[in-house]
Parts: C-alpha cells; sequence; structure tokens
C-alpha cells in the first residue's frame, strides 16, 4: 500500500526533523517515480504528493502528458547537453547542474522560453569516480562561474553518500555537504540564493535531515513492494 509507506516515511521525516541540530524547518519530500507506473504516480499524487523526481527525461514526459502540472516536476538524474531543451521546459528544478558545458545548454534553452531555470548543483560528495558531481573542493569556484549565466538561479545544492552498510556511515558526506552549503551561504554569491540542500534517500533519508537536508529524493521505500 503506498498510503501506508507514505504516512510512515511522512513521520520519519518529521522525526527526524524534530532532531536537527538547527531546528525543525519544512523538509520537502520529492516522490521519486523512476520506473514507477504513472497510475501509481497519479495515485501518489492523490495522497497529497507535490513533488515527483525522474532521472530520464524521456520517462518524465511520457507521465507528465497525463500528469502535468498536478504536480512539480524534479530532474535528479545525470542530465546530458543535448537534453537540456526538453529539461528545461518541462523540470521547475534540475537539481544536478554538473559541468559548465551544461549550465551553459541550459542558460541557453532557458532564455529561449524566458524562464529562469532553477538549478542545484550537485557535489561529488562520495569522492567516487564513477559518481558525478563537483568535486567539494571546486564548488566555490565552479558556483561562481555558473552564477554569471543570467537565465539560470542557483538555488542550492545536492549531494549523494555513497552506499554504505548502516546509514550512520553516511553521516560525515552529509556534514560535509552542509559544511559546503554554509560556507557558500556566508560567502554571499551574487544571484545565489542557497535555499535548497536536497540530501538523503530511501536508505538515509533521517540522518542527512538531522544533518540539514531540507529535501529529500525518496522512492523504494514509498513504491517498492
Ligand atoms: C533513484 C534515486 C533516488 C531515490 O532512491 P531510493 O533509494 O529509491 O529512495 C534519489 N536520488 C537519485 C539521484 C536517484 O537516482
Amino acid at each position: 500500500m503506498i498510503q501506508e509507506r507514505l504516512d510512515s516515511v511522512r513521520g520519519r521525516i518529521t522525526s527526524a526533523a524534530g532532531r536537527r541540530r538547527e531546528g525543525a524547518g519544512p523538509v520537502t519530500l520529492v516522490s521519486v517515480t523512476k520506473g514507477v507506473p504513472v497510475e501509481r504516480v497519479e495515485e501518489a499524487i492523490a495522497l497529497g504528493i507535490k513533488d515527483v523526481g525522474e532521472n530520464r527525461v524521456r520517462e518524465a514526459e511520457l507521465k507528465y502528458a497525463s500528469i502535468g502540472a498536478k504536480a512539480s516536476w524534479h530532474f535528479i538524474g545525470h542530465l546530458q547537453t543535448n537534453k537540456a531543451k526538453d529539461a528545461v521546459r518541462l523540470f521547475s528544478l534540475i537539481h544536478s547542474a554538473d559541468s559548465e558545458a551544461l549550465v551553459a545548454a541550459i542558460d541557453r534553452e532557458a532564455g529561449r522560453l524566458s524562464k529562469i531555470q532553477d538549478v542545484l548543483v550537485e557535489v561529488n560528495i562520495s569522492g567516487e569516480k564513477n559518481k558525478y558531481g563537483i568535486p567539494p573542493e571546486k564548488a566555490v569556484d565552479f558556483i561562481k562561474k555558473a552564477s554569471l549565466y543570467p537565465n539560470i538561479h542557483i538555488s542550492g545544492l545536492m549531494g549523494m553518500a555513497p552506499m554504505v552498510d548502516s546509514p550512520e556511515l553516511a553521516r560525515p558526506y552529509f556534514k560535509n555537504l552542509k559544511r559546503i552549503f554554509d560556507d557558500v551561504k556566508s560567502g554571499g554569491i551574487a544571484g545565489v540564493d542557497m535555499r535548497h540542500l536536497s540530501m538523503g534517500m530511501s536508505q538515509d533519508f533521517e540522518v542527512a535531515i538531522e544533518e540539514g537536508s531540507d529535501m529529500v529524493r525518496i522512492g523504494s521505500a514509498i513504491f517498492k513492494d
């Protein structure tokens, strides 16, 4: 039952926010619907889900055709520059700005649509070579460069902890991303608005929230039987 799992996830989000060092604030639950049939996405939306996350532009387009603006669409996967055009048309937030070429492509397409595209900068906090994202030590420079593109609005950071055996082992990675987030915020880069810290998935979202996440991306804990 989606309802029971969703209730449980929401309860766990609220408790984790209550344990947060900096005090409880709202946490946006992005339901990750990749691979989930459209009827089940509709079911989740009927249960109050407002934000859905997809990692393939084509799959999102097919779902958008029946769901439309009943949900806010989040792009959470790796975005190829040649898909920037379709992505800008559909997504309210792209969580995975991870190269200057991609930022330039998003900016160009957003300009054509007279849209200011909200993006998060993905930081490779796990340090794994096969993962996307800007290396932590290069994040500030990258953000400064990306902030110069007029049709892009940088509204936070996204990161993924490595696969670990217990959520507690993910904590240092989330702490590190929160530190970068706070540094960028206090640096006050013009045009950059550190509003969202997107971290935490089914395996580790409670620890991520305790460490300051305000946006969790949860798929299997809601949809997996
Ligand atoms: C699939 C995915 C998620 C959700 O993962 P679950 O373990 O199913 O909660 C979150 N973020 C990204 C980037 C993903 O690709």
